[in-house]
């Protein structure tokens, strides 16, 4: 059994998630202590027992110590069974966060499946929708995986109440390079809104209009209907040859929109400034599955903690070993395996 402590590195959820993965792919069970253990409030949120809960359905796996607060948990997988399923998070936990854990053993698996995730699409501190869809997914599809996913219903923290409907087909992953993401194709900013006044959205885009001078045709608010509300997101996104970046500003109550937007703006600046071809998100999502693909290799950002604590998970299970390689400009050139 292979024995994590979850309060090293970043010490966060993704530990979690990446180790239930893992797990299922190896087949090698799994005892994670300190679960959570760098967060304020360590142990297992609902969220991060849904993701578990999930990786036990779809992999016939066994779990001791799975409930909130939880700071041991011990894994054993079964095999994998494609089929269709249905997991909801409850409150507005991450939708995406869930997927993250599932997405990879069934992909590998060896027949279809379907998803039906409930609970919050664009939350703080995880990767909103369109993220998932337009940076992460066509980078997994690039390297041979088959997979589809449809928004029905947006779900902002806290009330959550959102979906997503994912379709899973068997795969075979190769190793592929993202080394140049190419000429900046285009841009885009969507201040999405729902349930709160029109004021909000238009702040924030006066601000990306303002600071980073994109056009009023790449500027646009969208409004929800109001009962997927109450929330806001700011999602501001640069299309490149090779590949896509988003980056989210969350709305929060008592954080004015001029600061959201400011923030977001800061962060695709940073983005902008660099060459790289992964933006900090990016760059630890891709981990776990270029490690299934046999290896990879990208260019991105200064690497995060996130991204080093899941190389190092990734290497306990796999044995392939992630290399951080400062080159020019803040750039790092990272080669998995
Ligand atoms: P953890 O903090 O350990 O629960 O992990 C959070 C996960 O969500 C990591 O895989 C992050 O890359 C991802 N994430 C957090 N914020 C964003 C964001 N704004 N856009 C995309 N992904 C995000």
């Amino acid at each position: 059994m292979i024995e994590i402590d979850g309060s090293e590195g970043e010490g966060g959820g993704q530990v979690v998630r990446n180790a239930c993965a893992l797990s299922l792919v190896t087949g090698e069970a799994v005892r994670i202590f300190n679960v959570r253990g760098g967060r304020s409030k360590p142990g297992l949120m609902r969220q991060h027992v849904t993701a578990i809960e999930a990786a036990c359905t779809i992999g016939g796996g066994v779990c001791d110590g799975l409930h909130v607060g939880s700071s041991e948990v011990k894994f054993w997988p079964g095999r994998v069974t494609p089929g269709e399923y249905r997991f909801a998070v409850g409150t507005a936990g991450s939708t995406g966060l869930v997927l993250q854990t599932v997405l990879l053993p069934l992909l590998l698996a060896d027949a279809p499946s379907t998803l039906v995730l409930e609970g919050g699409t664009h939350n703080m501190l995880a990767p909103p929708f369109e993220f998932i869809e337009r940076c992460f997914l066509p980078v997994v599809r690039a390297m041979g995986g088959h997979v589809a996913v449809r928004l029905v219903r947006h779900g902002f923290y806290p009330r959550g109440g959102g979906r997503i409907e994912v379709i899973v087909a068997p795969s075979r992953l190769t190793p592929i390079e993202r080394v140049a993401r190419g000429e900046l194709t285009g841009v885009s900013a969507c201040a999405l809104f729902a349930g709160l006044p029109f004021d909000i959205a238009g702040s924030e885009i006066a601000v990306v209009r303002d600071s980073l001078g994109w056009s009023e045709r790449e500027c646009f608010v969208r409004e929800l209907p109001v009962d997927q509300g109450p929330g806001n997101i700011l999602l501001l996104e640069a299309n490149f040859e090779h590949g896509t970046e988003i980056v989210s500003g969350f709305a929060q109550l008592g954080v004015r929109a001029e600061r959201v937007a400011k923030t977001a703006v800061g962060r695709m600046r940073g983005y902008l400034a660099s060459d790289a071809f992964a933006g900090p998100y990016l760059a630890d999502q891709l981990l776990l599955p270029m490690a299934l693909a046999g290896g990879g290799v990208f260019t991105t950002v200064r690497p995060s903690e996130h991204a080093r604590t899941a190389a190092a998970v990734i290497e306990r299970f796999t044995g392939r070993r992630t290399r951080f390689d400062p080159v020019e400009k803040g750039v790092h050139h990272v080669s998995v395996g």
